[in-house]
């Protein structure tokens, strides 16, 4: 029923391909700069103190089941995620116009979104269906969107002269884009350049998104994780609910809970501020439970149940800010090491990228023959278009790769 013309053999995933290569490899200086997922500072996986706290209080608690939670989730949990995001005196959770449902962590959120869409989205400029999504973006959200038939189209991000914001061309898409667009923006730390829009030019975004009517869809996987600060990576998000756009959010707990595995995320449909606002979130959040009820039925309880203990204590919340800058301080310090690593080897080319890009990546600028070479000559796994995860890197590590880099470029 399924020959090779009709069910071709499909490609393996690149990145855990390349995470099953690094396992493969036997040789002891081996770095792992693939995957986007935190690592201390002996390369070890990190269970955050403040989950481990919360996890032995589930552990411990005599009256823990397996039950299924409601469609859309734990309650406490959605109603925290919502403050989280949105700030706890925003005027959208005051005027009650947010509709929030638990999803399998980001990547279900941006999934929910992009499926409400497709489903949803009927603008009277029918040509202005598309999803316009960053060039280049985290592969992923090319699949999500293409799965749910939606077309796509791209906006300039990122500029390879300056290893920055192509804010000219990433603004211009948007204002020729066709008005009433969807336009999917990183909230922070894009994924996977670095390279994050300045408030000034958010604003300048959000002013030509105003004008256009455009609709802003935020994929939003690294809130705290990459500043430090949970309000500051949470800026631009709200700034366009401040300016009252109707959008819609994707959450994810994977990084900054370090949840990774236990699918903890959250969806939100955010309406404009109207007198119909709630009647509005009223009719798309009763749909949004059909679209969940036919996917997932009901998302699963324990990274959920987790993030919930520690969003609702104070004291716990407090710890989480902490780990948090543990997080993020430790990768500015080897965005600072690597720099001045490069630097000291006189590396050849302009190197200020690897400290002002953000978050979880660095877009190096390193090409394919070269990612290449890193791994043949020196063991080092990276995505073939040059991005580095930079938690990859440690003290022990940091100069071994700077020296490897010098020596594919020079
Ligand atoms: N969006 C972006 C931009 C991401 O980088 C990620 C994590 N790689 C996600 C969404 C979602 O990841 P998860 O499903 O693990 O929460």
């Amino acid at each position: 029923a399924f020959p090779p013309d009709v069910v071709s053999q499909a490609p393996e995933d690149p990145l855990f391909g390349l995470m099953a290569a690094y396992k493969k490899d036997t040789d002891s200086k081996k770095v792992d700069l693939g995957i986007g997922a935190y690592r201390d500072n002996n390369a070890k996986p990190w269970v955050l103190p403040v989950v481990k706290q919360a996890d032995d209080r589930l552990r411990s608690d005599p009256d823990l089941n397996h039950e299924y939670l409601p469609i859309g989730g734990l309650a406490e949990f959605t109603a925290a995620s919502q403050k989280l995001i949105l700030g706890k005196n925003s005027p959208a959770l005051s005027d009650k116009r947010v509709v929030s449902l638990q999803t399998v962590s980001g990547t279900g959120a941006v999934h929910l979104g992009s499926l409400f869409l497709s489903k949803f989205y009927n603008p009277s400029n029918a040509d202005a269906k598309a999803i316009y999504v960053s060039s280049p973006t985290w592969a992923n959200h090319n699949q999500i969107i293409t799965n749910v038939h939606l077309p796509m189209k791209s906006y300039p991000y990122f500029s390879k002269e300056t290893k920055g914001l192509d804010f000219d061309g990433m603004y211009g898409a948007i204002e020729q884009a066709p008005s009433g667009s969807v336009i999917l923006l990183h909230a922070c730390a894009h994924n996977p350049t670095g390279v994050d829009p300045t408030q000034d030019q958010w604003k300048k975004i959000a002013k030509v998104m105003r004008e256009k009517k455009h609709f802003p869809f935020f994929d939003c996987a690294y809130q705290g994780f990459a500043s430090g600060s949970l309000a500051t990576d949470a800026w631009a998000i709200n700034h366009f609910v401040e300016q009252g756009f109707e959008l819609m959010i994707a959450q994810s707990y994977a990084k900054n809970f370090g949840l990774y595995g236990e699918r903890a995320g959250c969806f939100h449909f955010v309406a404009a501020p109207s007198s119909s606002a709630q009647d509005e979130v009223a009719r798309v959040g009763s749909q949004l439970a059909i679209l969940q009820r036919s996917e997932i039925s009901n998302p699963p309880a324990y990274g959920a149940r987790i993030a919930s203990l520690i969003l609702n204590d104070e004291k716990l919340f407090a710890q989480w800010e902490e780990d948090l800058r543990t997080m993020s301080g430790r990768i500015k310090d080897m965005r600072k090491a690597l720099k001045e690593n490069l630097d000291k080897l006189q590396t050849p080319g302009n190197w200020d990228h690897i400290t002002a890009q953000i978050g979880m990546f660095s877009f190096t600028g390193l090409n394919e023959q070269q990612v290449q070479k890193l791994r043949e000559q020196s063991h080092v796994y990276m995505t073939k278009n040059g991005r580095i995860s930079m938690a990859g890197l440690n003290t022990g590590n940091v100069e071994y790769f700077a020296k490897a880099v010098d020596g594919v470029v020079r």
